[in-house]
């Protein structure tokens, strides 16, 4: 539990050549790192309800504020006390601040040194997103981690073009942390949050959706309980880990390092941001279409100018072997759409490569999609049947699909942080990932 007024607590307890394992002490719960968090990008990990994702092992996972912004709204959201107690989610999530979204969705945006203009992709109805609105919109939809606003550039640029950009965003950064400084005890939650996979935030006088079920321990404690009330359960004795520990809490606000494909604009984008302080850094801006060898080599050079005591997260990334090797350079965080945008379309990743599940040669295939994985799908499913309901457009090829590539990361995480404390090199997926495909 981090001390009353710190939003976060980064604690690495192993470290193995440059890869650390650690925790990540969120108001809302406690994280192991290195993470991946999967993308709920509308309130939603899409095809996954939440009492799977908490099976899953998912400690923290992300939401786009530019989505929700749009539909159905950070106003909505705020009453609903914030994106936990809208989707009802005790557990740790991070919003982005929307900027890779009006840069990535919007070709018609208008950049000038106040903010953004740009056209929802809805509806083609105009916007501004400034660093104060993007701060405003993350601080009501409550997340435990928020980033500044950033400008992202398209790739390839060149290189002035590049230097007025992370300037830009060095601007911002410190507009967006002294509106944060200036406004965070405005979360929806704010002094209500806890550590606890059994925590839950919702909005006074909202009846528990968790109330009924059997399977939930007691001590659960409703927003509107006073600290007062918390300090009695813990005279009472009740003091185990299911009994929420109040305190003043805020959210944590990350910064993100830009720079493009260059290691002294990333270097000194690095410095500028530090400069500002945060509780954690991010490494923006890669992945964009780039070659792989590339992105390696900016992760590692701008990690050099990182602060070691803080978290570092890398937006965006990758494939099961690239967040090992990320792991492996010392990134603490990393979240990307791919495990779940694939599985939708039928790509699953196991233990023995990439499976195209919609090929002929599976039709009649007894086995297990990944003989080695655990998962609930893996235990109980044939690939002929996975291959049969992914032919038949089910929904449930969607759903089946979806948890195993998730469990697929969040296992490989698991064993990363294994690895780690073991003190081994963590290369478990390089043989695996490097063979040709079958
Ligand atoms: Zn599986």
């Amino acid at each position: 539990m981090p001390p009353d007024g710190v939003p976060l607590d980064f604690r690495i307890e192993t470290t193995s050549g440059k890869a650390r394992a650690g925790r990540l002490i969120t108001p809302h719960a406690e994280v192991e790192t290195p993470v991946f968090m999967p993308v709920g990008t509308l309130g939603s990990v899409k095809a996954i309800p939440q009492d799977t994702l908490e099976e899953l092992g998912a400690q923290i996972i992300l939401g786009n504020t530019y989505h929700l912004y749009l539909r159905p709204g950070v106003e909505t959201v705020r009453r609903m006390g914030g994106l936990h107690g809208f989707m009802s989610w005790p557990r740790a999530i991070l919003t982005d601040s929307g900027g890779f979204q009006v840069f990535s969705l919007n070709e018609l945006r208008k950049v000038t040194e106040e903010g953004v203009t740009f056209r929802s992709h809805l509806d083609g109805s105009s916007h501004f997103f400034t660093p104060e609105s993007a701060m405003e919109a993350q601080i009501g939809l409550g997340a435990d981690i928020i980033m500044a606003f950033d400008e992202c550039t398209e790739f390839p640029v060149d290189r002035e073009r590049m230097r007025a950009s992370m300037e830009l965003t060095a601007r911002w950064a410190a507009r967006s942390k002294a509106y944060f400084e200036d406004h965070k005890h405005e979360v929806p939650w704010a002094g209500n949050a806890h550590v606890g996979t059994d925590a839950f935030v919702r909005p006074a006088g909202q009846s528990s959706t968790f109330a009924d079920d059997p399977n939930r321990n007691a001590g659960k404690a409703e927003v509107g309980s006073s600290r007062k009330e918390a300090a009695e359960l813990r005279s009472a004795g009740r003091t185990n880990a299911s009994v929420p520990t109040w305190a003043e809490q805020t959210q944590a606000l990350f910064g993100i390092v830009q720079g493009g494909m260059d290691r002294d604009l990333r270097r000194e984008s690095a410095l500028r941001t530090i400069e500002i302080g945060f509780s954690g850094y991010a490494i923006g801006g890669l992945s964009v279409g780039e070659p792989r060898e590339l992105t390696r080599e900016i992760v590692e050079s701008t990690l050099e100018h990182l602060p070691a005591d803080k978290p570092r997260y890398l937006m965006g990334v990758g494939t099961p072997e690239e967040i090992v090797e990320y792991a492996n350079l010392g990134v603490d965080m990393m979240d990307c759409v791919l495990p779940t945008r694939a599985a939708r379309h039928g790509l699953l990743f196991t233990s023995e490569g990439k499976v195209s599940i919609k090929q002929a040669r599976y039709a009649q295939d007894q086995g297990p999609l990944d003989p080695n994985c655990g998962c609930r799908v893996c235990r109980r499913y044939s690939r002929a049947y996975l291959r049969h309901l992914y032919a038949s457009n089910e929904v449930l090829a969607q759903v089946l699909n979806t948890i195993h590539n998730l469990s697929f990361y969040l296992d490989t995480m698991r064993r990363v942080r294994h690895s780690i404390r073991l003190g081994e090199e963590c290369g478990f997926l390089s043989s695996v990932w490097s063979r040709p495909k079958p």
